[in-house]
């Protein structure tokens, strides 16, 4: 039972390192654009970067050989520096130095951001990502966006190692139980074997007995004088007195050693017990924090994923009515340029906040990345969740915004989608983005749907 217990752990945790695998893919396809963009970008501006650039980009078409990229990257970081060095001064401030970016350097920017948003992080990593989503927020130059894509690759080395940790912890865990339960199985064998023993005994004694009491008939046939048979008989008495005795003495042994062993195992198995419900309930926690946004406190998007395959499953079952909602903020990056990312962060709160007191009980809402929240509406067909999205619309409208006592104004496009014959939990996302796409490009502040 714990083994099957522990072992279903196993494979839950194997199938998510399965689709952290598939994340890091699409993250590599990302990077190497990123790179690709970025070498682009700064291709022209100084020639002593054009052979870092072109092996940079050379490398980076092939199968990753981190021998070959490392000396690469350093290479071309070392250059950057160098660059950076004799400018800082004639520049002057930092403002300065920050000066805006150009058209590729916002592409640039908002690809990182994009990588950012994606990066589902484990939760100890949160507060560096947000961190750096900042930074690339706040990056006014190449160079800095060049030292954001350099701390990026650092939290994804950081990510791995966090996983790698995590499968290890599993894998010691599971040895654990693993040995227990060996331990167990020897201690039943053992208890099996004591019982044929024991049987073994009880057959030896039985034929002791039988055997005097044969002799015993023999020589009541055999011998004529009384005295000689009572003396025949005491002897043939004593000798069936020992072998009870002896039998005793063995079962008393093996009794009282199988009640040692009985015990030390009813310990172990305590043991076993408390370390499994300790541990169950650290990875309850563990779970439930990597199913959590840490900045806003409401599910992430680990766990809309997990909601809506249970969801689907359930829609294929029943037929019940199925929709989605994917919603997301106007201008936010305006709100982070104007008002700092701070501000936009406690924005982000009360929008979260606001969506979950809104819908409806037996709806789920959760933050997907960024600036972007998912809607699951159980049970509700197109128009009625219409009317919640509107709701919620309206509702982000009116929240009030001050900035230097000024109202600021905050709104959301929605875009909506239900399940239809033939759907899938990917393809009802894509349609849901599609109608935000459209909202977005109908004025924005609006619900469409897809
Ligand atoms: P649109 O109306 O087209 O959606 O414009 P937008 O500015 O909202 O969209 P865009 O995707 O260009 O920018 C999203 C911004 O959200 C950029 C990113 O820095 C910001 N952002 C993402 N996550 C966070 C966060 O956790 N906190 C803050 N303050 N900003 C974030
Ligand atoms: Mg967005
Ligand atoms: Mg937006």
């Amino acid at each position: 039972m714990d083994n099957q217990l522990w072992e279903s752990k196993y494979h839950a945790a194997l199938e998510r390192m399965d689709r952290e695998a598939s994340q890091w893919r699409s993250v590599e396809v990302l990077l190497r654009q990123l790179v690709g963009s970025l070498g682009q970008v700064a291709r022209g501006t100084h020639e002593e970067l054009e052979p870092h650039l072109d092996g940079v980009e050379h490398a980076i078409r092939g199968i990753y050989d981190v021998s070959i990229l490392t000396p690469l990257v350093s290479g071309l970081s070392d250059a950057v520096a160098a660059l950076r060095r004799p400018r800082a001064s004639p520049e002057g401030s930092s403002a300065a130095s920050r000066g805006g970016l150009n058209e590729s350097g916002s592409s640039v920017q908002s690809a990182l951001s994009r990588l950012l948003d994606r990066l589902l992080v484990v939760p100890r990593l949160a507060e560096r990502a947000a961190a750096l989503r900042r930074d690339v927020a706040n990056a006014g130059s190449l160079v800095s966006l060049a030292a954001c894509g350099e701390k990026l690759t650092d939290l994804i080395n950081e990510q791995r190692l966090a996983l790698q940790k995590e499968i290890d912890a599993l894998q010691s865990i599971l040895r654990h139980v693993t040995g227990r339960l060996d331990e167990m199985t020897q201690y039943m064998s053992r208890e099996l074997n004591d019982q044929s023993t024991g049987q073994s005994h009880g057959h030896a004694l039985e034929a002791s007995v039988a055997n005097e009491l044969r002799l015993l008939g023999e020589a009541a046939v055999e011998l004529e004088d009384i005295a000689d048979l009572r003396v025949q008989v005491n002897e043939r008495l004593d000798a069936i007195g020992e072998c009870f005795r002896e039998f005793r003495e063995r079962e008393d042994n093996r009794l009282t050693a199988y009640r040692e062993r009985a015990e030390t195992m009813r310990q172990r198995i305590e043991q076993l017990e408390t370390e499994r419900a300790t541990l169950q309930r650290s990875l309850e926690r563990e779970h439930e924090l990597a199913q959590t946004d840490t900045m806003i406190g409401m599910p992430n998007r680990l766990a809309y994923e997990k909601r809506i395959e249970a969801a689907f499953e359930n829609w294929q079952a029943t037929g019940r009515n199925l929709a989605i909602a994917a919603i997301d903020i106007d201008h936010f990056k305006s709100i982070n340029d104007t008002y700092g990312h701070t501000a936009g962060d406690a924005v982000l709160r009360v929008i979260g906040q606001a969506l979950v007191k809104h819908v409806r009980p037996c709806d789920f809402v959760a933050r997907y990345g960024g600036e972007e929240f998912i809607v699951i509406f159980d049970d509700a067909d197109e128009e009625e969740s219409l009317l919640v999205c509107e709701r919620l619309r309206g509702k982000i409208q009116h929240l009030s915004f001050h900035a230097s006592r000024q109202p600021v104004r905050v709104t959301a496009s929605i875009g909506v989608a239900r399940f239809l014959p033939g759907d899938n939990p990917r393809s009802v996302f894509e349609r849901a983005d599609l109608a935000l796409y459209t909202a977005k490009n109908g004025g924005r502040n609006r619900c469409v749907v897809g």
